[in-house]
């Protein structure tokens, strides 16, 4: 893995739905907390440099590196239980509540093909991942610990059983990789983890610092990069400029987003950085042709073209209806759509607008 430092000027931190706790103007120190989340799954988000705040809004944090600074380590060998998992979600590890656990799984499969991030942590990270898999076993004591790897793949991890999952997407999806490790489909006393939250759980009880760093796929390389580095930053480090029409998109082709700018910074879940020369297809505004393409091919099994045709039309509660929140985003719906609908925007959509419905009336009953 290159480890090549990416010298930061400005760092850019996506919210992601967190709660900023800077504000513009303010000096931070490096390992600073600046945004506080409320999600299950998500940890809070730190500073990785010490400067200035540049600009805040409801999505993004912009810091000028210019300053000077780093919090204190936190002492946390004592933890264990609730309060070691209050303690590494404070410092930013992205760890859900998760009451009785049988099985722990953690997926070691890269999301998707031409990322390879996962398997070069296996590769060159174990003792920063054994580190994290003893704080996580210590949290959710599950009764047996699994490691999802390549069919063949010559990876292991100490403390777990390994489950091989074929090389075809989208087998390392979560939910496929459960079912593949379960027998189950969505086992209710297992929980998946991905290896980049086991990874930052190390980091965190190896430094004591919150976890900043990420490792990300950018070409043919990958890089263990700060939080919040620019993915125009990232590209030029793999030798890449992009042009003109050309898209940089945040995770993989099927299921990545593509970033607002170059300066967009990397999260702690982005696997990867990819430039993607004159896009095509281009999703199109087109209406449904009835091809029952996307329904053939839903691994969910569920009804895509109704559910992203009630999302375009703002029908959110119907979407609802039709299981939308068995869809996990994998892609596949949009990549056979001949009209070239933008089904996984669709659909990202209306679980964006019924999750906001769902605070809006959580909210309106605790008034
Ligand atoms: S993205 Fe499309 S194909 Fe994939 S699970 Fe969701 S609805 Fe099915
Ligand atoms: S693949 Fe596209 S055009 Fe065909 S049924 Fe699905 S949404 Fe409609």
């Amino acid at each position: 893995m290159q480890n090549d430092t990416i010298h930061l000027d400005l760092a850019e931190l996506t919210l992601e739905g967190r709660a900023a706790l800077v504000s513009c103007g303010q000096d931070v120190k490096r390992g600073q907390r600046i945004a506080i989340s409320s999600s299950p799954g998500l940890g809070d988000l730190h500073s990785p440099v010490a400067g200035k705040v540049e600009h805040v809004d409801p999505f993004r944090i912009r810091i000028k590196a210019d300053g000077e600074g780093e919090v204190e380590p936190v002492e946390l060998n004592s933890l264990k239980g609730e309060g070691l998992l209050a303690a590494l979600r404070e410092l930013g590890a992205d760890l859900p509540m998760a009451p009785s656990l049988n099985t722990l799984i953690i997926n070691g499969v890269d999301e998707e093909q031409g990322i390879g991030s996962r398997r070069k942590m296996l590769a060159s990270h174990q003792p920063t991942l054994e580190r994290g898999l003893s704080a996580v076993q210590a949290i959710y004591a599950p009764a047996q610990t699994v490691l999802a790897v390549l069919k063949d793949s010559e990876h292991s991890l100490a403390g777990t059983a390994s489950v091989e999952i074929a090389a075809k997407y989208p087998s390392g999806l979560d939910p496929l990789v459960a079912l593949a490790a379960t027998g189950k489909e969505a086992p209710e006393d297992a929980l998946v983890l991905g290896l980049e939250t086991v990874f930052q759980a190390g980091r965190i009880m190896e430094t004591g610092l919150p976890a900043m760093e990420t490792v990300v796929t950018c070409g043919d390389s990958q890089f263990l990069v700060a939080v919040g580095t620019p993915a125009g930053a990232i590209l030029a480090k793999s030798g890449q400029t992009p042009k003109d029409r050309d898209r940089i998109v945040l995770g993989g082709v099927m299921r990545g987003t593509a970033a607002s700018s170059p300066r967009q910074g990397v999260s702690k879940k982005t696997s990867a950085v990819m430039l993607v020369k004159n896009p095509t297809p281009v999703a199109l505004d087109a209406p449904c042709v009835g091809c029952g393409q996307c329904v053939q091919h839903c691994p969910a099994r569920i009804d895509p073209s109704m559910i992203t045709s009630y999302a375009e039309f703002g029908m959110y509660d119907k979407a609802e209806a039709a299981h939308i929140d068995s869809c996990f985003e994998c892609g596949i719906c949009g990549y056979y759509c001949i009209a070239r609908r933008p089904m996984l925007q669709y659909i990202r959509l209306a679980k964006c607008e019924l999750a906001k419905a769902k605070a809006q009336a959580g909210e309106e009953v605790a008034q």
